[in-house]
């Protein structure tokens, strides 16, 4: 194994740790991954943080249960890296200090998020259920299968395949498992962030839809049941952008297998179950309803149902009225008047008004489902805990990476890039500047390294007040007429036509750009973004009429999903637009992270062909400067492994010398002091490794550190 101390093999296999670069420059960095990624090693250390580079191959036995082992009860800096060491490590800190920690996961679309977090929670999975001792089916091997179990049935109505990624998730997610004051798991929690919903009507050609309908259909007993097609270019939702199958890797009716299994496992009930598979099969045939010019009305531009028959299938599914349902899909009810001389009429629909509201339908009913999946599963992970016994959490957080696409990158594109943005603002604020403004403050001598990217002035761009990207777009979903995309371009180009993070079609020769289109620098590269759909997909409308259809379903899943829209009456809110509530949710899921003690997975794409084995350095190039990984590396390798309040380290360490223990009448600081001088941890001829500053302890290296723990354990 390449550890700290044995280098013997590292010229020919790459420096384990970026720290141990002599000459830290963007050329070695690259050199050393390289290396590394040719002689199989696809996690290299920056300190305690693992960059991960996808193979885009199975590795044989990095994963297997004697690797697993071999990390157990180890310290990050004794072991290859690997992200079981840093699960290892983040294990270890929670049932050190009590505090909860969390990880967090970032790179582009394809670069290996998801797999890196199985990776880790497998880990954590195995090792905080160790004690129960060899027994199985114990409760926290329960919970943590049931975790496990959850995150095969997300995959399945959550990831899709896109140009980008052939399982790529198009939701974000928190997975947060519960300890006790012991460090076993207890019970766990998921949060979804803004599913891609718009995926189930639209998407680009040669993308997916979402795993599920593919994988259902691959089963004849629920297709026969149905009386659904197991064909899906029956469908036209799954037709349109021609593409059926997801790669090689993905194997829709094992996958199937797999879900059907999880959710017994979950214990979905029967009832549940059905209502599940059907409501999946009529979304399918909502996409299959036509309209056609009604001939009747002929003063009108009105529509009448080409195909009835389907329409009839679907309400059966529904379990709801087909006459109901085809009225609320051929016309809309308007409210005209306010108080007592309000009143209701009736509008009927154009052709082109009729699809979109029979596409937001099917869009709406999968959105509701899968929040709907998710709230059962926290039900069952949630284990009916008191909150009060959870001492402490670790929390994984993967989301959807950045993405652009050559052509048509919308709002979906634009929300996920804000939120990789955030993470990325997170990441330069706590690695890159708290960490050198304590040394500072602290009074520990420290040059300070700035010359990294900082993405500030994009996330102010994009959610700043009184005016950021977010907030206009609002405006025009709230003003009405005048919300149109056209209107929208010129406030936007009227106020950050200047911003060097923001172009225009007035500034610029790029042809990409055009009047309805802006381009937006952002940290990984630049996006154009086409403004036309951004208006409607932020109001995000829900048609009361489709919705009251619903109200006389006999589907209990079905009512339950709606049951707060049916509330008629009820006072009307401004309505809160998706990007409103996704600024609100990222924000506080920042701030979640941000109390916890983080840890970093920085995962990298090594080509864009999904070739195995194969490192494209120009690519590898780019994420590593948008990383900002070299400046990581220069910050980690001059900085301190760990910092410690002088009465937390104190209280610890205490015993481990005759003058502070059992009694000490001086400082904290002073006792920290006579500790370090009894351990003799520092040696002449070496860097001093303990750094005294006004409030804290830091420790340079993590084996300090853990040469600490030792004495402790022997005293
Ligand atoms: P997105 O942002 O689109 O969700 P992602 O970063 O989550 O992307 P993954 O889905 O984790 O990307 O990885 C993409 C694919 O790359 C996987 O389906 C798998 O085929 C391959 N892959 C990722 N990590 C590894 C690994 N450690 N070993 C082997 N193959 C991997
Ligand atoms: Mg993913």
């Amino acid at each position: 194994m390449d550890t700290y101390y044995n280098y013997s093999h590292v010229s020919q296999q790459g420096l384990p740790d970026f720290c141990f670069l002599e000459k830290v420059d963007e050329v070695e960095v690259l050199n050393n991954l390289q290396l590394r990624f040719q002689k199989e090693h696809i996690y290299t250390y920056i300190g305690d943080q693992v960059v991960s580079v996808n193979p885009f191959q199975k590795k044989p036995g990095i994963y297997s249960a004697e690797t697993l082992k071999s990390y157990q009860n180890m310290y990050i800096y004794e072991v290859s890296p690997h992200i079981y060491a840093l699960a290892q490590d983040t294990y270890k800190k929670l049932l050190l200090s009590k505090e909860s920690q969390c990880v967090i996961i970032s790179g582009e679309s394809g670069s290996g998020k998801t797999e890196a977090s199985k990776i880790f929670l497998e880990y954590i999975s195995k090792v905080s259920t160790i004690s129960s001792g060899g027994q199985t089916n114990t409760r926290p091997e329960i919970i943590m299968k049931h975790i496990i179990e959850s995150n095969i049935v997300l995959e399945a109505f959550g990831n899709a395949k896109t140009l980008k990624n052939d399982n790529s998730s198009r939701f974000g997610k928190f997975i947060e498992l519960e300890f006790d004051g012991a460090g076993v798991p207890i019970s766990g929690k998921i949060q979804q962030f803004l599913l891609e919903k718009s995926r189930v009507h639209t998407r680009a050609i040669g993308e997916r839809s979402f795993h599920i309908f593919y994988q259902f259909l691959t089963c004849k007993k629920i297709t026969q049941k149905y009386g659904m097609s197991e064909d899906p270019a029956q469908y036209r939702y799954l037709k349109e952008s021609l593409c059926y199958t997801a790669g090689p890797n993905i194997n829709d009716q094992r996958d199937f297998k797999l879900v059907e299994q999880a959710l017994e496992s979950l214990k979905w009930t029967e009832e549940n179950l059905d209502s599940l598979w059907r409501m999946l099969s009529a979304i399918l045939l909502i996409g299959n309803i036509e309209f056609q010019a009604d001939a009747e009305k002929v003063n009108v531009d009105a529509v009448q149902i080409q195909n009835p028959e389907v329409l009839k299938k679907v309400a059966s599914l529904l379990h709801c009225n087909s006459l109901v349902l085809e009225k609320a899909l051929i016309s809309r009810s308007l409210t005209t008047g306010a108080g007592k001389r309000q009143s209701s009429i009736k509008v009927l629909l154009n052709p082109t008004q009729a699809r979109e509201t029979r596409d937001s339908f099917a869009k709406v009913l999968y959105d509701r489902l899968f929040s709907f999946v998710v709230e059962k599963i926290n039900e069952t992970i949630g284990n009916g805990i008191d909150q009060k016994q959870i001492e402490s959490i670790i929390g994984i957080l993967d989301i959807y990476g950045f993405e652009v696409y050559d052509q048509n990158n919308s709002f979906e594109q634009f929300i996920i890039n804000y939120a990789n943005e955030k993470l990325q603002q997170l990441f330069i604020n706590l690695v890159l500047r708290q960490e050198q403004e304590e040394y500072i403050k602290e009074g520990i001598e420290w040059k300070n390294i700035d010359n990294y990217f900082d993405n500030q002035p994009i996330i102010d761009l994009i959610e700043g007040q009184p005016v950021g990207l977010l907030r206009l777009l609002d405006e025009a979903c709230i003003v009405g007429q005048s919300g149109t995309p056209e209107n929208l371009i010129q406030k936007f180009n009227q106020f950050f036509s200047k911003h060097k993070h923001y172009e225009s079609y007035e500034s610029t020769n790029n042809l990409a750009i055009d009047a309805t289109s802006f381009m937006l620098k952002h940290y990984a590269g630049s996006v154009t973004y086409n403004l036309n759909e951004f208006i409607h997909k932020n109001k995000d409308p829900l048609y009361q009429d489709l919705i009251n259809t619903l109200e006389s379903s006999s589907d209990r899943l079905l009512l339950k999903i709606f049951q707060k829209d049916f509330q008629k009456n009820q006072v009307k809110k401004i309505p809160t637009t998706a990007g409103f509530q996704f600024k609100l949710a990222i924000n506080a899921l920042v701030g979640r992270l941000n109390a916890c003690q983080p840890h970093y997975i920085r995962c990298i794409k090594s080509n864009d062909e999904k070739k195995a084995g194969y490192f494209d350095y120009e690519r590898v190039k780019h994420q590593i400067r948008y990383l900002n990984t070299v400046e990581t590396v220069r910050v980690r390798k001059a900085g301190f492994a760990n910092k410690q309040h002088y009465s937390r380290f104190f209280n610890r360490y205490k015993l481990l010398s005759p003058a502070t223990f059992p009694t000490w009448t001086l400082s904290a600081r002073e006792g920290v002091m006579e500790i370090v001088k009894h351990c003799k941890i520092e040696q002449p001829n070496q860097p001093q490794e303990c750094h005294f500053g006004k409030k804290k302890l830091f420790i340079k290296s993590a084996k300090t550190l853990f040469k600490f723990e030792e004495l402790r354990a022997v005293e």
